[in-house]
């Protein structure tokens, strides 16, 4: 099974290989903390929790931002729903 930060997608074969890196897509700025599990599981295809844009993986759902954000518009970027 793999397992993908929430903020970023990287992928990894364990929580703890994963959560042991740097994010660089993480909330608090690039490497600013480490890599978080996204705990929704491997699906064909990811939905922002703001707004409802959709994409095929976390990596490019997260590449963007997102104009729905809670911390205004474009605060942030977009936030996989589970
Ligand atoms: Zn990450
Ligand atoms: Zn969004």
């Amino acid at each position: 099974m793999n397992y993908y930060c929430k903020h970023c997608g990287t992928k990894a074969t364990s929580i703890s290989s994963l959560t042991s890196s740097s994010c660089q897509r993480h909330p608090a700025g690039t490497n600013k903390g480490k890599h978080a599990l996204y705990e929704g599981g491997e699906k064909p295809k990811y939905n922002c929790k703001h707004c409802g844009t959709s994409a095929s993986s976390l990596s490019s759902l997260t590449a963007s931002l997102c104009q729905r954000h809670p911390l205004g518009i474009n605060k942030g970027r977009h936030e996989p729903a589970l």
